[in-house]
């Protein structure tokens, strides 16, 4: 059978902290979850599907970032991700974190990467790192403070950059010197781009030299920039079920998956927050193949081109591409 491995190259460790892996951090450092039930806790940690609503999705994330801010904290929740990641059959995938949204209590952003990478150890589920700059105004230097940290990790597993947060508030567009930064270090990146804003977004992470781009549907609105995204050989990180609760599109019925396809554009399925969006990157995988009735072709394409696109070593692709077509 094709499709038992998966890759996901879209995924938020914060986002992913399940109410089991959410009490356990609590144990390694607080704040306390006692006085709530499972269900409870669930409620805090997942939006709900139809809300679509941006504020509600972000708010979300106001627990597990509680949980996240102690080296301890950060280095467990890696591992037991990768973990869960390898019991819902994922092959590989590309975790990616902020290291200054850790420094509630004084951790830096080294320590922060340090810690993440130690989790990253403690397993043996195969994955990678994606450091997260983040849009704003007046965190400038701690952008380039994350950038040169993935530059300096790049043997240990650090395999890329990208610029996350919200993208209607600060165009992608403002962000040239920090991605001018990123090509003199010589780092890979990817960038959110037309989800929250519209095509202008992708356009501008394009000529960035994004080789891929988080979410990228508003892109869908204009021909000629998909032509453009195709010749380039850009990758879109496609994560459905949240581009629906965060209003990116109206419905997974009406997600433009077959304009995206025919377009030419490489597209790969991911999951963006397992707990937030309470979904993984196998499910995200199964409601395209089903509402879009994909062929055993097509739905291969969307495993393969994960594996062409990922940003880690040929090695390590050519593993991938050998399992996924056992
Ligand atoms: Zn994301």
């Amino acid at each position: 059978m094709l499709y038992q491995n998966y890759v996901d190259l879209h995924l938020h460790i914060d986002g992913s902290v399940s109410p089991t892996m959410a009490r356990i951090l609590a144990q390694l450092g607080g704040p306390s979850l006692d006085e709530y039930t499972d269900a409870e806790l669930f409620d805090m940690l997942t939006a709900d599907t139809h809300a679509r609503d941006l504020n509600l999705y972000l708010s979300k994330f106001n627990l597990p970032l509680a949980l996240l801010q102690t080296p301890e904290q950060l280095e467990e929740c890696t591992y037991l991700l990768q973990e869960d990641l390898r019991a819902r059959g994922l092959l590989y995938a590309e975790l990616r974190f902020a290291p200054q949204h850790h420094g509630e209590r004084g951790m830096g952003q080294r320590e922060a990467v340090q810690a993440v990478l130690r989790g990253l150890e403690r397993s043996d589920f195969d994955a990678r790192l994606i450091l997260c700059a983040m849009r704003g105004r007046g965190n400038e230097a701690a952008n380039r403070e994350t950038f040169a940290l993935a530059a300096e990790y790049r043997d240990q597993s650090v395999v890329a950059v990208d610029l996350a947060g919200a993208e209607a508030l600060y165009p992608t567009a403002e962000f040239a010197d920090l991605f001018a930064y990123a090509r003199e270090l010589g780092l890979p990146f990817t960038i959110h781009a037309g989800e929250a804003a519209g095509p202008e977004s992708v356009r501008a992470a394009l000529d960035f030299g994004a080789t891929r781009i988080g979410h990228g549907v508003s892109a869908a609105q204009d021909p000629q920039l998909l032509a453009d995204i195709a010749e380039r050989g850009v990758t879109l990180e496609l994560c459905p079920t949240s581009e629906v609760q965060t209003g990116a599109v109206e419905t997974l019925r009406a997600f433009p998956l077959r304009s995206l396809m025919e377009s030419g554009v490489s597209l790969t399925v991911n999951a963006d927050n397992m707990s937030v969006s309470c979904t993984d990157a196998c499910r995200e995988f199964l409601l395209m193949t089903c509402i879009y009735n994909l062929n055993e072709y097509e739905a291969g394409s969307l495993l393969l081109n994960a594996v062409d696109a990922s940003f880690a070593d040929e090695a390590t692709k050519a593993r991938l591409r050998k399992r996924i077509l056992s």
